[in-house]
């Protein structure tokens, strides 16, 4: 083939658009800092060799304005991770509030109320069945749905205290068993 004549150390030829670097001039910046301010031909940059010149020393050195932009950065994150952090989580879905505790009234129990007009009380008995031929408990409330409500609640108490051994329970007789 034909092999081109381009080595690596051949020196970079200028941007095209862009008229090649004569020299460099330090100048000094808002900062305190010394920036390279890139010369040109002189017959292409007098014009704007000053005007680059003031625009360089007005602000910060490129070192500086890289430090700023990424503590800008830094900061804004921070800003936006704090943002995130103190928003309020999305409320958790709701729990039906009236929920009735878990488990239901044995089969066959029974609601008995009446309306007290007098007193504008409802008295009432709920009548659960059990081996020994029923339990009845009995309450009062103003309101039909209080009253039912609090039958279920005092059903639920005597059943959870069945379930509880009794610790000062005596079953069962002493004395002399034999024979
Ligand atoms: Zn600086």
């Amino acid at each position: 083939m034909s092999p081109r004549g381009a080595g690596p150390d051949q020196p970079k030829p200028p941007a095209p658009g862009k008229p090649p670097v004569v020299g460099v001039e330090k100048v000094t910046c808002a900062c305190g800092h010394e920036a390279d301010l890139p010369l040109f031909d002189d017959r292409r940059d007098r014009l704007y060799r000053d005007v680059r010149r003031k625009k360089l020393a007005a602000g910060p050195c490129p070192d500086c304005r890289r430090q700023a932009h990424a503590e800008l950065t830094a900061r804004q994150q921070a800003e936006a991770a704090r943002r995130k952090a103190a928003r309020p989580a999305p409320p958790a879905p709701k729990q039906k509030a009236s929920q009735p505790p878990a488990g239901r009234l044995p089969d066959g129990s029974e609601f008995r109320v009446t309306y007290d007009a007098a007193a504008e009380r409802w008295v009432g008995t709920l009548t659960v069945p059990t081996p020994e031929g029923g339990k009845a408990f009995e309450g009062e409330a103003g309101a039909v749905f209080r009253l039912l409500g609090l039958l279920d609640r005092r059903y639920r108490a005597w059943l959870a205290a069945q379930a509880t051994p009794s610790a000062g329970g005596a079953a069962g007789g002493s004395g002399g068993a034999g024979g």
